[in-house]
This record gives C-alpha cells, structure tokens and sequence, in this order.
C-alpha cells in the first residue's frame, strides 16, 4: 500500500453537482491493489481520523499541496495536436489547409506511433488521466494510440474514424484487399479493433462515425449494428455544432426528425454514446439525450474560438441528460483542463438567446472528472470501473497540484476564504504549471515497471 498527505479534493456522488466537492484541508489518501490486482482507493479522509488506522504505513507527505481526481477529457482529436492555433479565415480553410494535410501524415504507422507518445505524454503533463479521443480513418492510427496508452497504463477510449465520403480520398475509409467496399472494409476493421482493444487492461473501444455528412446511410447503419453487438464499447461522433453543419446534416438525411435523431434513427444513441458540442438542440432533442442515455461531450474552448455557440446549461439540467467537459484540441484552444473549465464558465454566463448562470466553481470541476465520469459510464455503476473522484475503490489516478505555482497565483489562493475560491483561482489562473505530478493506477494487467 501506499499512502499520500495533502489537501484532498473529491466528490460526493449523492449530492447535487453545483456544491458536491468534499475537501480535506489535511487529508490522507491510501492506495493498495483491489481483488483483481488493480490499484485502487482504499480509504480517504482526515488526517487526523484515519491516520492511527494505519501505523507502520509509510505516507509521502505533501504540504501546501493539493491532491484531485485526475482529469477527464470528453472528445479531444489525437491527429490535431499539431495543427492547434492554426491561423485560418474559419473552420473549412482550417481543415482543407491545416487538418486535413495533418489527418493525412497518419496513414504512416511510425508518425503515428511517434505522434501518439507525445499525444499521451502531453495529456498527463497537463493533468488528463483519462480521454474518449479520436483518430483518423487509417488504422495503424489508432493501433498506435492503444498501444502507447497501454505502454502508460492510462485509461483510454478510440476508434477508427468512419468517413466514406465527402472528405479529401486521402482521409476516407479504404476499400479493401478482398474486393470489399470502403463502407464494408471501414466496419470490418471497426470489428476487428474493437475485439482487439476494447477492455484491455484500461482500454476501450469507440464506434467513430466522424459526423453524419462524412457517412453513407450503409455506414451509420452498420455502426448502429456493431454499437448494439457491442453494448460495452462507446460511440463518438459531433453533433450541432454550427448552422451550417446542421443545414448539411438535415440535406443528407431529412427523413430523420432532427441532426441528432438521424443519429438515434440508426441506432447510435445509448449509454456510453458521447456527441460533442450538442449546442444548438431544441427540446425534443434534449429529451431524446435523456431518454437513450447518451451524453454531450461540452468543447467550451473551441465553441468560443470558432464562434460556434453556447452550451445551454439550463435546459440540459431541466432535460437531466449527462454532460461533462472537453479541450476538442486541434479545434479547442488548449489541452488544459483549467483552460477548459474557464472557458466552460465564460459559456455560462452568455445570456444570448438563452439563460446566463454564473456556474459554481465545484460543478466546473466536477464537470471534468466525476461528472465526466458519470457521463461515460465509469463512475462504478454496475460493477463498471470508476475514474473521475478519490472515493474508495476508484482507481488511482490522481494529480497533485500546487496553487502556489506562479507568484500570482500563490498570492491569491492564500487570500481564498473558502474552497469555491480557491477553486476559481486555479481555474482562472492555473494551467500545466500547477500540475506537479499525475499518477496514474496500475491496472491488473500492468506489466511491473521495474524496482519501486
Ligand atoms: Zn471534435
């Protein structure tokens, strides 16, 4: 076992998100393998109340530190990374200059394979335990994404992007060797990755309909079969984003009754199904979220950088459908979950159109661990694992963050007179110079690292 001694940060799952956070000014955190050789969360709390539990026990002790779940990034685009802050007259000069040509370099299993290394290493720098990401269409993308998450041990959700047309014929699904069609060999190799990757060690496998105009009606349909073959593995795509987007979306597929019940007409919306952006819904969609079970996956940084709207909180709350935060880099302007979070309360306050909220500092951040956590369902229930918080059994991944990190930041956080502020100071000011140190559980499966 091991043991931790900081300020502690975690959740209280019963309780209503906006005021959930239970926060150890002194706390302790032990670790130790659960029955199946995984590390999980053993006990959390006081110092003073569980230390003399465990004598003997030796504790890595942390002032003027604070330990949190480690974050969860919703919908982030592995292939983008390198096209981040790309300056570009609006989004399709973006893709046809910048993501596209990008998208292409990932055919190649070396540049995948390098690229996925600094992908991983770039996320845990930044304090992201856990990501739901996209590749690209080719596969050895995303066989080099699982492989490096594997490497890491680190709790990660891909899947091969299904695009069988109007993209650029680099990026689209490839007909295969045996004479099948792009359509068929695309769902083909879903299959096989999926039986390949999905529940080992940490891994999960996405069904990845890019979005509904990149799709043929024999593609979303076959997604929907595998989706419903598969009730384990997750789905991603995008959904109503921008105008424009949605014109094309309802052009293509105008018997369905919305963008997003194209998506339920094909069997593509259940739990554990995850649509970013989910902006400009009206309340029938809202109650389809709620009715199948899927979640929105919130791009704050990228609906602010490419004008695409505001998130409408209010009424997701009213629906009760499941949401929770993501950078969507190369569109998202930052890998950071503090950038994320703050960017989520800038959306919030937008009163165009819709209700302006101040969201409270504790629903921010539990937006991007436990609430994400709920929303991709891996908050424990059902036996499933569980990510995103520090309560006992939850697997270990955590960050250790410094709110002393920049002079700034350390004059503030030592005026905050309660936990919301201190909260909100990290969230406006903190960036990957308050992630310390991200430690990530070991999985049953982990090869040993080495003497520790
Ligand atoms: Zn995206």
């Amino acid at each position: 076992m091991k043991a931790y001694r900081a300020a502690l940060l975690r959740f209280d799952p019963a309780a209503d998100p906006r005021q959930a956070a239970v926060y150890e000014a002194d706390g302790l955190l032990v670790l130790g393998p659960d029955a199946s050789g995984a590390e999980v969360v053993q006990d959390v709390g006081a110092w003073a109340a569980l230390a003399p539990r465990y004598p003997g026990l030796a504790v890595e002790h942390l002032p003027g530190r604070l330990i949190a779940p480690g974050f969860i990034d919703m919908h982030v685009h592995f292939p983008q990374l390198n096209v981040i802050g790309s300056p570009a007259d609006g989004l399709l000069p973006w893709l046809e200059n910048h993501t596209f040509p990008e998208e292409q370099r990932f055919e190649s299993p070396a540049y995948s394979a390098a690229e996925a290394e600094f992908f991983l290493d770039e996320l845990l720098r930044h304090g992201v335990t856990t990501a739901l990401a996209f590749a690209t269409s080719h596969p050895a993308s995303v066989q080099a994404l699982f492989a490096a998450a594997q490497q890491r041990d680190m709790r990660l959700i891909t899947g091969l992007c299904l695009m069988d047309r109007h993209a650029p014929a680099a990026l689209l699904n490839r007909a295969g060797p045996a004479g099948t069609d792009a359509t068929e060999q695309s769902l083909i190799d879903s299959e096989t990755l999926l039986q390949q990757w999905q529940g080992v060690g940490r891994l999960g496998y996405a069904i990845t309909p890019r979005f509904a105009p990149t799709c043929s009606a024999a593609q979303l349909r076959g997604a929907g079969e595998l989706a419903a073959r598969y009730p384990q593995a997750w789905i991603q795509s995008h959904v109503a984003e921008n105008h424009d987007e949605i014109a094309w979306a309802r052009s293509l597929f105008p018997q369905s009754r919305s963008y997003l019940a194209t998506y339920a007409d094909f069997g593509l919306m259940r739990e554990r199904a995850v649509y970013a952006h989910c902006i400009h819904f009206d309340a029938e969609d809202r109650a389809l979220m709620h009715a199948t079970g899927a979640a929105a996956a919130l791009c704050p940084t990228s609906n602010l950088f490419l004008g695409s709207g505001f998130f409408d909180y209010a009424s997701a709350e009213q629906a009760g459908f499941r949401y929770g935060l993501a950078s969507d880099v190369g569109g998202g302007t930052s890998v950071s979950p503090f950038h994320t979070m703050l960017g989520a309360y800038v959306v919030g306050r937008n009163g165009r159109g819709k209700a302006g909220l101040s969201l409270t500092p504790q629903h921010l951040w539990w937006q991007h661990t436990a609430g994400a956590a709920q929303a991709l369902g891996l908050d424990g229930r059902s036996g499933r694992p569980a990510v995103g918080n520090l309560l006992p059994g939850c697997e270990a991944d955590f960050v250790l963050l410094n709110p002393q990190a920049t002079p700034l930041l350390a004059r503030r956080t030592a005026r905050a007179a309660n936990l919301d502020e201190l909260l909100f100071a990290l969230i406006v000011l903190g960036d990957d110079r308050v992630v310390e140190r991200t430690v990530i559980a070991r999985s049953a499966s982990a090869r040993p690292l080495g003497p520790s």
